[in-house]
């Protein structure tokens, strides 16, 4: 199914020069390969730079990150609505919502920030996940595929992940830079610095930075055909007549995060051992399977489709193109 084939046929997008980006870490204090990163890139940031920018790292929930907690009062990465973001702060406010006012100031409407890297670490099986928001947005879509043509013999295989909303009901951080990717690395507990998890995840930053380096440098980037790995629905636990979960994700479903589910495959075990099925009617791509975060969020795991896009070409948007006379 190419739903957005037609919608992205346009033969080259042209995009302006990225010289403001930030890289987010600790967005969720307990994602340790961000935490750490951040906390590295601040005492020292020479790895950031390249010839056309400076890449500038931020510790986005630095009281969570404290604590080595998800959250202090509320998700930070749900906090970034049109609501939240054009309240003045009151003191009842949930401190991430404060926060997420001060970030958005900062990299978002305040100054508008041309890349945001936003990175997050899952319990789920689910490699690097190249996650976004937004199916226009062609810059993030090269970057994603610079990325995982580039990761050669590496093990963790790189998926492109689409929440497909509309900017206005976008809740999360990376809604806030012009061009956005949020690279989500598991399996990795909360809590807990893995180094081989952590090293993958700076070796994508520092890839990440070398495409907008060569973007701002004129390189051209061609159309390329990509598999994208769309959300369908969350699927909760299912429940007693008290709200407790009363069955758990099925052996054969755990860590088979991107491996396709077909309807009658087994996808909960209660306590007893009794099964229970897909009952759905075709196949689906189940992601963020038995996430730690995700019990407090109603969500055993995330259905998503498998579709084909063609992405457009790239091009550097020169002054002469934009004003359409060339000097
Ligand atoms: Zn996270």
């Amino acid at each position: 199914m190419n739903i957005t084939q037609e919608e992205m046929m346009s033969s080259t997008m042209e995009c302006s020069p990225v010289s403001r980006v930030v890289i987010f870490g600790g967005t969720h204090g307990n994602e340790m390969s961000g935490v750490t990163l951040a906390k590295h890139w601040l005492k020292d940031p020479s790895e950031l730079h390249r010839t056309t920018f400076m890449a500038e790292p931020c510790l986005a929930n630095p009281l969570a990150v404290n604590k080595c907690v998800r959250y202090i009062d509320s998700d930070l990465n749900r906090c970034f609505s049109e609501d939240v973001l054009s309240s003045a702060d009151s003191d009842n406010d949930p401190y991430e919502f404060k926060r997420a006012r001060e970030l958005n100031q900062r990299y978002g409407s305040g100054c508008l920030y041309d890349f945001v890297f936003d990175l997050h670490n899952t319990t789920s099986n689910m490699g690097a996940t190249l996650l976004r928001c937004s199916k226009d947005d062609a810059l993030s879509l090269h970057l994603a595929n610079y990325l995982q043509s580039s990761s050669g013999s590496v093990s963790m295989p790189c998926y492109n992940f689409l929440i497909d909303i509309p900017k206005k009901d976008n809740i999360y951080l990376q809604n806030i830079g012009k061009h956005s990717c949020c690279i989500e690395l598991g399996p990795q507990p909360q809590g807990v610095t893995r180094a081989d998890v952590l090293s993958r995840m700076r070796q994508l930053v520092n890839c990440g930075l070398d495409f907008l380096d060569l973007f701002n440098h004129g390189k051209e980037f061609p159309s390329f055909q990509t598999d994208i790995y769309r959300v369908l629905s969350r699927v909760d636990y299912p429940r007693d007549s008290f709200g407790e979960i009363s069955a758990f994700i099925h052996n054969d479903l755990q860590d088979k995060d991107y491996v396709p589910l077909k309807p009658g495959d087994p996808i909960f075990t209660t306590i007893n051992g009794e099964d229970l099925f897909y009952d759905g009617e075709k196949v689906v791509y189940p992601t963020f399977i038995n996430e730690a975060a995700y019990y407090e969020k109603k969500v055993a795991f995330i259905l998503t489709e498998k579709v084909s896009w063609k992405v457009p070409a790239l091009k550097l948007k020169t002054p002469e193109d934009h004003h359409g006379t060339p000097k």
